[in-house]
């Protein structure tokens, strides 16, 4: 019996006692490589010393500080480091303590926005239905994901959906990747059509799909054509980069390697590491200017925002990043994670897919590569695949079931940005005698 909530009872589960490095252990003693960072979290591993004396150096001076009193040193710096580096004039940067918590101030932001320059009919936020945009009442009804909304539809806000730029799937024979973009920023245009110009606040997406379709990078003009129906219409374009930001594929911000600058930007998971919980939304000058030279403050806030112990981890995970040029390592490791799973896998008919961006890999399973079929969700296969890496003492992230109304079973990988050549070895060798072992 667990008093814990969030743990599953059905599910025979390990306590974890130490991390060092990309190696978790369990109480009993045994290791795991963390190939996921939990869910793309941990990109310094575990254990990092610069980080914990950061941390440690926070909590000797202020732990924390109610924003509506105060600001800390710590909170202007981390504010800074992501303005310098952010693209375009992302410029302000709003603190909060998650993923879905930065989804939702995207979101108020959006609206808010629209109220204070008198077109509050722009209400409708559309998104893609292959997408995961957190738990939360507001983040929960943009996402695609059909299953986790269902109990909760007459809570949520009405929201509207577009295919997902999904080449595997979706990109017909004898079309291009710019024709494929075209397509898919046509269809978008006639969402914004459809549900009339002047009423719609903003187009969400991932920059890179994360859990619910495993690291499915965008075709190349994808963003730059989306970007211009946005604009062509004066819809918002929010970029989700909690799981696909803060270096997971080689640039700091992924949107970077698209040459596309949001209006809007959410980033989590890897601006903390994991050491602390953070998160936050960016947003540009011409958001910020219109609601700071209208009512004057956004009408948002929790409890936590710029909490300072968080923000002193992230600008110590942020300083190793940069001054160990990190960036550098996830575009070799990523490219050589790729390689060696192409090889590990040449000969096995199941691994459909493999992509990604970095550090951020995705692997898609199949009943045969020729008829790309889906695998039976009945015998779900990615939790087994779970399972049985978790014995080959190997952590990585899966997902499977019906996402957006289709099938799909994949197997995500974000290890640690600081992953040396043998690690990734290791890994893959892993993996594929995992892949062995289930199917
Ligand atoms: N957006 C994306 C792309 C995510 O991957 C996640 C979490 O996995 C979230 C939002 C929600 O973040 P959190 O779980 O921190 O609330």
């Amino acid at each position: 019996m667990t008093h814990v909530f969030h743990r599953n009872p059905k599910i025979s589960m390990k306590t974890a006692v130490s991390g060092k490095g990309i190696r978790l252990f369990d109480s009993d003693g045994k290791s795991y490589i963390d190939a996921c960072g939990g869910a793309a979290v941990s990109c310094l591993g575990h254990g990092h010393p610069a980080v914990i004396e950061a941390i440690k150096q926070q909590l000797d001076t202020i732990a924390y500080a109610h924003t509506s009193f105060f600001t800390t040193q710590v909170a202007e710096d981390l504010a800074d480091f992501l303005q310098q580096k952010a693209p375009g004039s992302l410029n302000h940067v709003y603190f909060v303590s998650g993923g879905s918590e930065a989804i939702e101030t995207a979101l108020k932001l959006a609206r808010q926005y629209f109220v204070e320059i008198d077109q509050t009919e722009r209400r409708h936020f559309i998104a893609r239905r292959q997408s995961y945009h957190g738990n939360t009442l507001g983040a929960l009804a943009i996402g695609g994901n059909v299953w986790r909304r269902q109990p909760f539809l007459p809570l949520l806000i009405e929201s509207h959906h577009v295919s997902p730029c999904y080449a595997y799937r979706d990109q017909r024979e004898n079309e291009s990747e710019e024709q494929y973009a075209s397509r898919l920023a046509l269809e978008l245009e006639d969402k914004i059509l459809e549900l009339g110009p002047s009423t719609v606040a903003a187009f969400v997406a991932e920059t890179v799909v994360g859990a619910t379709a495993g690291a499915v990078p965008p075709v190349k003009t994808y963003l730059e054509k989306i970007r211009a129906v946005c604009d062509k219409y004066g819809v918002l374009l929010i970029l989700d980069e909690i799981m696909s930001g803060m270096g997971r594929t080689g640039h700091l911000f992924a949107c970077e390697e698209d040459g596309v600058a949001p209006d809007i930007l959410t980033i989590a998971k890897g601006l903390g590491a994991g050491y602390q919980p953070i998160g936050a939304t960016l947003c540009t000058d011409k958001i910020y200017d219109v609601i700071v030279n209208g009512s004057g403050y956004f009408q948002h806030g929790h409890t936590y925002i710029g909490h300072a112990t968080a923000c002193a981890a992230a600008l110590a995970v942020q300083k190793t990043i940069q001054e160990q040029n990190l960036l550098a390592n996830v575009l070799q490791r990523g490219e050589q994670l790729r390689s060696e799973l192409r090889q590990a896998f040449a000969n096995n008919p199941h691994i459909g897919d493999i992509r990604g961006r970095g550090l951020f890999v995705g692997l898609e399973l199949v009943q045969d590569r020729e008829s790309k079929k889906p695998l039976d969700p009945a015998h779900k296969i990615h939790a087994k695949i779970k399972a049985q890496a978790k014995e080959n003492g190997l952590l990585v992230y899966p997902s499977g079931g019906t996402i957006d109304g289709r099938l799909g079973d994949h197997i995500l990988l974000a290890p640690p940005f600081t992953c040396t050549q043998e690690d990734i070895s290791d890994i893959v060798s892993r993996l594929s005698d995992t892949v062995s072992q289930v199917l």
